[in-house]
């Protein structure tokens, strides 16, 4: 896993963690606290479970796959389908990323 693909999963856990406190405000949704690009914010608990269930998903598929002459870098298993991957981390890794870009770990070679 490439290091922007474990920054992701690492706030993917953090998500995870926000809805350990989720709280009924309300009898018909529970909703649970989170952060987007740094702002907390208050959503459905259900459709924050369920973005973060889309983004592993995400994740999973756009792996990095070492090139054999450099293993230090790599291409994208998903993209390189398409026959143009260039190297990791990915498009649609960097998109992934955006979310996250106000935690001090966010590297700002990582944005798209
Ligand atoms: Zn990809």
């Amino acid at each position: 896993m490439d290091e922007l693909a474990q920054f992701i999963d690492a706030r993917l856990a953090d998500d995870t963690r926000s809805l350990g406190t989720a709280q009924n405000v309300s009898r018909a949704y529970t909703y649970a606290v989170g952060t987007m690009q740094g702002t907390t914010v208050l959503m459905a608990a259900d459709r924050f479970r369920s973005e973060i269930e889309s983004k592993r998903s995400i994740l999973a598929a756009h792996r990095t796959e070492p090139y054999d002459d450099d293993p230090t870098i790599g291409f994208c298993e998903e993209c390189q389908r398409g026959g143009a991957a260039g190297i990791a981390p990915c498009a649609t890794l960097r998109q992934l990323g955006v979310p996250y870009a106000s935690h001090p770990d966010y590297r700002d070679e990582w944005r798209p």
